[in-house]
């Protein structure tokens, strides 16, 4: 039974449980599970029929092993409902033969980051039921986008919690904006920070380790995380790989057992390292392939071994992926090392000191084993999405064209035939100036991004704009404090 280790020292393991409460492990590390759970072809076949509330379940049971299959199938089952406008929560959709878009933003909020954060609550109350904690919760939560408002989704007016969620005030789309600002709920706030998103997980990162939040200050509070560090957060994101997976089977795109390339466009590294964890655990795939747009960290450090964050941020029409710090990352060198805790330690207080580090030629190989990287400009999304409309009456929001445009460069350079999954991170209705501009429709035409979306709906025939999206500027603004990174910790203990 997997249970749970940190990344950063030998403490003892803890369930999955605790796990999820903690969020982050003492030692700042991130926690992995013990060992990798395995499905074999044989399970994998039988679960061909099923729908997505049983496949999540059962996978869920492989790792969250203190909780009962029936418990995970009560959670799923609420997470995973009408609240999603797709009936199969998660569908696969064909581009052509050989490329495929796994769509992860039928829910509440319209980006992938609802299929981890609808089930999350849920989970973590059995968890506190679990651990016997009378404890409240306290989420302090850092975004790029698109995660503040999925968390916020799902935790409103949740007793057992409250959530305060930093966004950066310059670096998110209009829409995204609207959407937390507007945000209802007794138990939420919402803050602007003058920076970037970097800035504003430092920030929660030392708000974290920052002695004044302790037991006498916080009272009957405990802080903690509902970004991709949490485990609770990564745990529900690999079933939808093993799904789409399946539908391909099913729709005769692929035959069971065939190796198949996935795509994810990358940020924290959170996606798709829930990729890599259901390739160890039995699925068939070849490579995991790593999309970035101008923020090409990763693009590099997957070419060179050296994580190097001494570099220009550039705002990008992708902006839930412009991070320099992927701390996923932590998770993959922890595992493709054996569990070295130590030489994770130590690479991770470089980052901090030094800006950068270089991993060993033996890991370098083993990523590079697994995963190819590539990134993508505006302006080669730009065209991707373009194309996609021209060819099959598909839109794309900039998240995912930098996934397809990724996928385009990678089959030119290889001739790599595998059949591809891309996932698709959000809908398009989320970022509707970019999208229209890509067609070839001025934005700058519009009075307001809702007329945008209008268009946008008319564009694409079969796609109809998400109800929560479309009275979205008739909602009265609730949130409307701004602060500096110094502030951070003021505003976390006055809420
Ligand atoms: C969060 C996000 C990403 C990046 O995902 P990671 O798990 O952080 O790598 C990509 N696209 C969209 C739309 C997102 O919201």
């Amino acid at each position: 039974m997997p249970l749970y280790v940190s990344t950063r020292s030998n403490a003892p393991a803890i369930s999955s449980a605790e796990a999820i409460l903690k969020g982050i492990a003492p030692d700042g590390g991130l926690y992995v599970p013990g060992t990798i759970p395995e499905i074999s072809p044989e399970e994998l076949k039988s679960w061909l029929n099923l729908d997505y509330p049983t496949t999540s379940a059962n996978i869920l049971a492989k790792f969250l092993t203190d909780y009962t299959l029936g418990e995970l199938s009560e959670c799923t089952a609420k997470a995973y409902s009408d609240n999603f406008s797709h009936p199969d929560i998660c569908p696969v959709v064909m581009l052509n033969r050989n490329t495929f878009f796994l769509e992860l933003w039928h829910g509440p909020t319209a980006a992938f980051k609802d299929m981890a954060l609808q089930i999350l609550p849920y989970l973590t109350e059995l968890a506190l039921r679990k651990c016997n904690s009378d404890k409240k919760l306290y989420y302090l939560v850092a975004t790029s986008g698109d995660t503040g408002k999925a968390a916020l989704e799902g935790f409103k007016d949740k007793d057992f919690c409250k959530i305060i969620v930093f966004f950066p005030e310059d670096g998110v789309s209009k829409v995204q904006k609207l959407q937390m600002v507007t945000q209802e709920g007794k138990n939420v706030k919402v803050v602007g920070v003058k920076g970037n998103f970097d800035d504003c997980q430092n920030g929660v990162k030392k708000i974290f380790s920052d002695s004044d939040f302790n037991p006498e200050t916080l009272g009957s509070y405990e802080l903690t995380s509902a970004n991709s560090i949490n485990w609770g957060r990564l745990v529900p994101q690999i079933p939808y790989y093993f799904k789409a997976y399946l539908d391909l089977v099913k729709q005769s795109a692929i035959e069971f057992g065939e190796k198949i390339n996935i795509v994810v466009p990358t940020g924290n590294f959170g996606n798709i390292l829930a990729a890599w964890y259901a390739k160890q655990m039995g699925l068939p795939v070849s490579r995991l392939i790593i999309a970035s747009n101008d923020n090409r960290i990763l693009t590099d450090f997957i070419e060179t071994g050296e994580y190097d964050i001494r570099r220009e941020f550039h705002l990008t029409p992708s902006p839930s992926m412009d991070i320099l710090i992927s701390s996923n990352l932590e998770r993959l060198l922890f595992e493709v090392s054996g569990h070295n805790w130590k030489m994770v330690g130590e690479l991770m207080s470089q980052l901090r000191g030094d800006k950068h580090y270089m991993v060993s030629e033996e890991i370098l190989q083993k990523i590079q084993y697994e995963f190819s990287a590539g990134y993508a400009n505006g302006s080669e999304c730009s065209d991707i999405t373009f194309k996609c409309y021209d060819s099959s009456v598909y839109t794309i929001d900039p998240h995912t064209a930098v996934g397809a445009s990724v996928l385009e460069k990678y089959k030119k350079k290889t001739n790599d035939p595998s059949k591809t999954i891309i996932a698709s991170t959000a809908s398009p209705y989320k970022f509707p100036a970019a999208v229209l501009d890509s067609l070839g429709i001025n934005p700058g035409f519009y009075d307001s991004e809702m007329d945008m979306m209008a268009d946008l709906e008319t564009c694409s025939e079969k796609m109809p704009i998400p109800n929560f999206l479309a009275s979205l500027d008739e909602k009265p603004v609730l949130h409307t404090t701004v602060c500096s990174l110094e502030e951070m910790p003021e505003i976390v203990k006055s809420f």
